[in-house]
């Protein structure tokens, strides 16, 4: 019941953001009626702010590596496809009970996850941040001891928060959002947050009132990947591939990275 509610909410919130893509491809499919035809608009779940790979920016337009690479690839092979910022956790739930085709959310190709989903080709390299309040004394796990910290709800710097939680003795406080997360911490609520480093380094450079204090590169370092449930929209997964592999050939793919990351 409880999941039904969240799933309606999630269907009711869905903003569809983006539908792009040029002359559908004549892709030879043979798996199945909702692939019948080329003119398939694939239904792809994102996260809701996680800049610089999703976000809002200042012209209150969707953006980010994701939300471009994402375009480029369906230009590229020329699918259609409707991108729905609905949070990580939500977006997850959304491509296991069938409402989305795919996400593309920063999403860490581990082990575990590779069990249910089938991932496209890494695109970018990623690990686990711990961040603390620009001000705090905390300056690392040492001093975590007998307090809360912050953590995205379903991420790898929750897996990573719930692997340290005993030996360092912290309690941990979910978040649906990385925003909130951040602002937990620099209200003084939580003490320091769990979050993907390029995402919190990116936040610390744009003053985000954070600083980071630890890293965890040895079990948490995992690169980002599309998936699609196993099995299900292989089509997709190859165009998405066959796409990637083009835009890093072209250029595309390096000025999208250079154009969220560096300096301005
Ligand atoms: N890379 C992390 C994970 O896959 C976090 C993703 C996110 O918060 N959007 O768990």
């Amino acid at each position: 019941m409880k999941k039904f509610l969240s799933m309606a909410l999630i269907a009711a919130m869905t903003l569809s953001l983006a539908a792009c893509g040029g002359n559908s491809g004549n892709e030879a499919d043979s798996t199945g009626a909702d692939n019948a035809s080329s003119d398939k608009t694939y239904v792809i779940a994102t996260d809701t702010v996680f800049a610089p790979f999703e976000f809002t920016d200042e012209n209150n337009n969707f953006v980010g590596i994701d939300v471009d690479i994402l375009a480029a690839i369906a230009e590229d092979q020329g699918f259609k496809y409707e991108l729905n910022s609905l949070g990580f956790d939500a977006a997850v739930a959304s491509l296991e009970s069938g409402q989305s085709d795919a996400v593309i959310a920063g999403m860490s190709i581990t082990p575990e996850r590779q069990e249910k989903y089938d991932f496209s080709d890494s695109y970018y390299d990623s690990y686990v941040a711990i961040a603390a309040a620009e001000g705090s004394d905390i300056q690392g796990l040492d001093d975590l001891q007998g307090q809360t910290v912050a953590a995205k709800t379903g991420t790898q710097g929750a897996s990573c928060a719930e692997s340290l939680k005993d030996q360092y003795g912290f309690e941990i406080q979910y978040f649906d959002e990385s925003s909130l997360m951040y602002q937990d911490v620099v209200t003084g609520n939580t003490v320091a947050c769990f979050e993907d480093y390029p995402v919190m380094a990116y936040g610390v450079s744009q003053g985000n009132g954070l600083k980071i204090v630890a890293e965890e590169k040895d079990e948490y370092s995992t690169p980002y990947g599309f998936a699609v449930l196993k099995g299900q929209n292989s089509e997709l997964l190859e165009m998405f591939n066959t796409g990637l592999a083009n835009i890093k050939a072209n250029g595309t793919y390096d000025e999208i990275i250079a154009k969220y990351t560096s300096a301005e």
